[in-house]
């Protein structure tokens, strides 16, 4: 649904949907798409993908997109087959996206990135010649004609954006990439005009923006991604950051955007345990200082977060990348007053920032079609068929919805009492956000018109005689209880008694098996009192808000768990090693913190009134709990797929139930979601 920029603001959003007039263009609302690095332009065909999902973000209403990053030049590539805008060559591949994004009346500015010394690319330069800690390769230093000729690619690039029909840029000056390493003095120990003295480390920052604006006119947006807080030593401080900000704004910067932490960073920013709008403070301190518009970034997940914040005065403009990911109707929704509808991104990472690392193009764990826009068109089936989906955990509920959304009459079976599956343990888990998932496939099932049948188990003979078109079975799983002497001693749960809140965990606590659940169980049990409040947060991470700070690090506030809690596994392999890339290191710090302890390599011998005997490097040892968490695994829940089968009955098996072993909500969705749309 395009905006119409002339509307009352009289929804529940007016601050979010009033537009911004910044003179030569007038953005529809206060909504930005932030830059998220896909790699559909890696990708055969990566220009027709990337049209299609920026091309449906726009058509969902967003005030303004902005690209994942480009290079200026062949030196700034993230990794050697990631896309440079060095040559005229190149437009026709932009003139793709910008053209899909226009014809949905919608904007598009282009992000310039100069990895700089995180560039995984076979000869990386830097400011210095400093190695960086996330990235091995030796580190050449530009030299001064070499600086130059990197201002002057900024500014042809932007020039190039605009011949491709692009609205503006965004110059990437924060996290740690090249523009960055160039401010601050822990990676820039140059002695000529680009190093030194504060005036002289902000020239390459000033130089790119002033050549650009000569380059490009005063009526093309550039926005200046700034590092609104550095999070490592030898960082700026606040007052440095105020004043590039003020230098910025008074050579032709129209925005700024706010970036929150170098890559390298050892605090995480975006992860699922960052509580929401935790950086806010960062983007105030910029939009109390200049008089241009300030964009707020990081956690922020809901329309109704985002109204506040411009309420509260924090910013002028909301960032969000990855919501926009898991729902390209975001701001369509919320305009409409429908944000119960919205898919809400769980800060979870699994499917896009760690599908990168492993050079996979970003989609998204609640949103499957996310970056597959041209694999799973939107559309309806040939023939409406009548379909039973029984089970309605994560695979059961992107089916059924799914299957609905293509024109099939579905009715979803569930035993319990309530949606949810297994979703409804991860919700505990603190940060996990799947009470909102359940809100929003609640909103949609009923907007589908998906018959709901809760408290209804069906067995094969009932369901073969219903005369469904197609059956899709989703029953999920059981946890599994080892063999053990004494595993039924009144000390030991499962974790679902005690993430459900049916048994309670004493004091000191063993937690059997160290996979994702026994991770999450020890997140459960140590979270200390108000561990999800931002104050809280920043300061068990070591994070400066007075501003005094170098690099806004200050040292950490000691956090106790609440409980003594030991994890055992049996492999001897790192536990943790199935966590996320880019969540299970914040996770396993934190447990560090809190004094959780982690054992690998050990044989359960048995639980009794002393606690839990094991074996540990050929010793034996007792550990005194009074409780023993099983996360010991589950097995799949077949017993209706089976019993249709002995009648005779195909039906498509998904979820746990189909394989147990490694399931995630992510395989879940996705494996629902593609039944689905086969259907
Ligand atoms: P899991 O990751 O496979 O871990 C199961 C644990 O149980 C392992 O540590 C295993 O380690 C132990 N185990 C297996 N059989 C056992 C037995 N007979 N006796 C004693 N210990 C046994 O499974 P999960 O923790 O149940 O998680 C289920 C799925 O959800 C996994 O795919 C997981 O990755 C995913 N998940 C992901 C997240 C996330 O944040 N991404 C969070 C939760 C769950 P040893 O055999 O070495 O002892
Ligand atoms: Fe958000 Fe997770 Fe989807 Fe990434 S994969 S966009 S973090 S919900």
């Amino acid at each position: 649904m395009p905006n119409d920029p002339g509307a009352p603001a009289q929804h529940a959003f007016p601050r979010l949907f009033a537009p911004l007039d910044l003179g030569f263009v007038r953005l529809a609302n206060r909504l930005v798409m932030g830059s998220m690095h896909t790699r559909l332009e890696c990708e055969p065909d990566g220009a027709r993908k990337l049209a299609a999902f920026y091309a449906e973000r726009a058509r969902g209403g967003v005030g303004l997109i902005i690209t994942g990053g480009v290079a200026p030049n062949a030196d700034g590539l993230l990794e050697e087959d990631a896309d440079a805008l060095a040559d005229p060559s190149r437009v026709p591949f932009h003139r793709t996206i910008t053209d899909a994004v226009h014809a949905e009346d919608g904007r598009i500015c282009l992000q310039i990135l100069h990895a700089g010394r995180y560039a995984r690319i076979p000869a990386p330069v830097g400011a210095s010649d400093i190695a960086s800690p996330i990235n091995r390769r030796p580190i050449r230093a530009l030299t001064d004609t070499e600086v130059e000729q990197t201002v002057e690619d900024f500014a042809r690039s932007a020039a190039l954006a605009r011949e491709a029909g692009y609205d503006g840029v965004e110059i990437m000056g924060s996290e740690g990439y090249l523009v960055t390493q160039f401010t601050c003095p822990r990676t820039n120990d140059r002695t000529d005009r680009w190093g030194g003295p504060f005036e002289n480390r902000m020239r390459f920052p000033l130089e790119i923006v002033r050549r650009t604006r000569a380059r490009v006119g005063r009526d093309f947006l550039i926005v200046f991604r700034i590092s609104a807080l550095d999070l490592v030593e030898g960082g700026l401080d606040a007052a440095e950051t105020i004043a590039q900000a003020r230098v910025l704004a008074a050579a032709g910067v129209d925005v700024l955007d706010t970036g929150i932490g170098w890559h390298e960073a050892r605090v995480p920013t975006i992860a699922y345990t960052v509580p929401r709008a935790a950086w806010t403070f960062a983007a105030k301190r910029i939009k109390d200082a200049v008089g241009i518009p300030v964009m707020a970034t990081n956690r922020i997940n809901t329309p109704e977060l985002a109204e506040r914040l411009l309420a509260d005065g924090v910013s002028d403009l909301v960032s969000l990348a990855r919501p926009f990911l898991a729902d390209p109707e975001f701001a369509a929704k919320a305009k409409a007053g429908r944000s119960r509808a919205i898919n809400t991104c769980i800060a979870c990472n699994q499917a896009c920032l760690d599908y990168l690392f492993v050079n996979r193009p970003a989609t998204c764990l609640v949103n499957p079609r996310a970056g597959r826009e041209t694999e799973f068109p939107a559309g309806r089936a040939a023939r409406a068929k009548r379909i039973a989906v029984v089970g309605a955990g994560a695979a059961g509920l992107a089916c059924a919805v799914a299957a609905a959304e293509r024109g099939h009459r579905v009715t979803l079976f569930e035993a319990a009492a309530r949606i949810g599956g297994q979703l409804n343990l991860a919700k505990a888990i603190p940060g996990k956000e799947f009470a909102e998932t359940l809100r929003y496939f609640e909103t949609r099932l009923a907007e589908a018109g998906v018959e709901l049948r809760l408290e209804t188990p069906v067995d094969a003979r009932t369901l073969a005689a219903a005369g469904f078109d197609e059956i899709v079975v989703a029953t999920g799983v059981r946890p599994r209880v080892p063999e053990l002497p004494g595993i039924d001693h009144p000390k030991v749960a499962r974790y679902d008694e005690i993430l459900s809140g049916a048994r309670a965990a004493g004091r000191d606590v063993a937690i059997m098996g160290a996979g994702g659940i026994g991770f999450d169980v020890a997140e459960f049990l140590s979270a200390p009192p108000g561990a999800e409040r931002a104050d809280r947060f920043l300061a068990a991470w070591g994070v400066d808000t007075t501003g005094a700070a170098s690099g806004g690090l200050t040292q950490p506030a000691a956090e106790r768990g609440a409980r003594r809690i030991t994890m055992f596994q049996r492999r001897s392999t790192p536990p943790g090693r199935t966590l996320g890339m880019t969540t299970g290191w914040a996770l396993k710090a934190e447990l560090a913190r809190r004094g959780v302890r982690i054992l690998a390599g050990v044989r359960y011998v048995r639980v009794d009134d002393a606690g839990l005997h094991y074996v540990h490097e050929g010793a034996p040892h007792v550990l005194a709990c009074d409780t023993v968490v099983l996360c010991t695994g589950q097995l799949a829940a077949r017993e209706l797929h089976d019993g249709l089968a002995a009648l005779g009955v195909r039906a498509h098996l998904i979820g746990g139930a189909e394989r147990a072993e490694e399931l995630d909500a992510l395989r879940a969705f996705d494996q629902g979601t593609r039944v689905a749309c086969a259907l």
